[in-house]
């Protein structure tokens, strides 16, 4: 592990995330949102690792939003959905914290309890989404880094997922 810049990795990812999404679809636009407390420490990371999270948690963002731009578009009733995506950084209790906010799907409540499950999916195969993204982005954070992960959710409004990573 090496002390990191959170707020760098936070942005610098979720530029890639976007650049990756726009090769494969010019026309979809997102308003993406940077609320970085820039008095953040430094915190011990494998670096690496902790991108693999954020371009699971980004790249799920993203498809969520998608989709209900995509079911939107198809009832009629998406007139003025304006996809976002967030990331915001704080500090609180010794701990890291990072939050993915996106106003896509949401999660409905029968499947919260799945969502870290390896190989749970509710997307259809053959696109990459194998299922273990969250998993393994649960083992990262929790296992590699002794931080937490949580989520808030409500269907069909918003998804943010919480990652807290201890300082020390
Ligand atoms: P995958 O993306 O390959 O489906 P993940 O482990 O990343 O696998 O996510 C598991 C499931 O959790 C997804 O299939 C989806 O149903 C749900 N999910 C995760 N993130 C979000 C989100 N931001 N918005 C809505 N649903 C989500
Ligand atoms: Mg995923």
């Amino acid at each position: 592990k090496t002390p990191t810049d959170l707020n760098l990795l936070a942005e610098e990812y979720l530029r890639l995330a976007y650049q990756n999404l726009r090769l494969k679809d010019e026309s979809f636009e997102a308003d993406l949102r940077l609320e970085l407390d820039h008095g953040l420490e430094k915190v011990p990371v494998v670096a690496q690792e902790m991108g693999r999270v954020l371009l699971n948690l980004y790249n799920n963002a993203f498809y969520a939003v998608q989709e209900k731009a995509r079911s939107q578009a198809s009832d009629g009733s998406g007139v003025g959905f304006q996809p976002q995506v967030a990331v915001s950084t704080h500090i609180r209790e010794g701990k890291v914290e990072l939050r993915v906010k996106d106003n896509g799907t949401g999660i409905p409540e029968e499947i919260l309890g799945k969502i870290y499950q390896p190989f749970f999916t509710t997307k259809p195969t053959g696109q990459g989404n194998t299922g273990l993204g969250l998993s393994l982005s649960y083992d990262i954070v929790t296992k590699g880094h002794g931080g937490d992960m949580q989520v808030e959710t409500e269907e069909g409004q918003y998804t943010e997922m919480i990652v807290q990573i201890p300082v020390n």
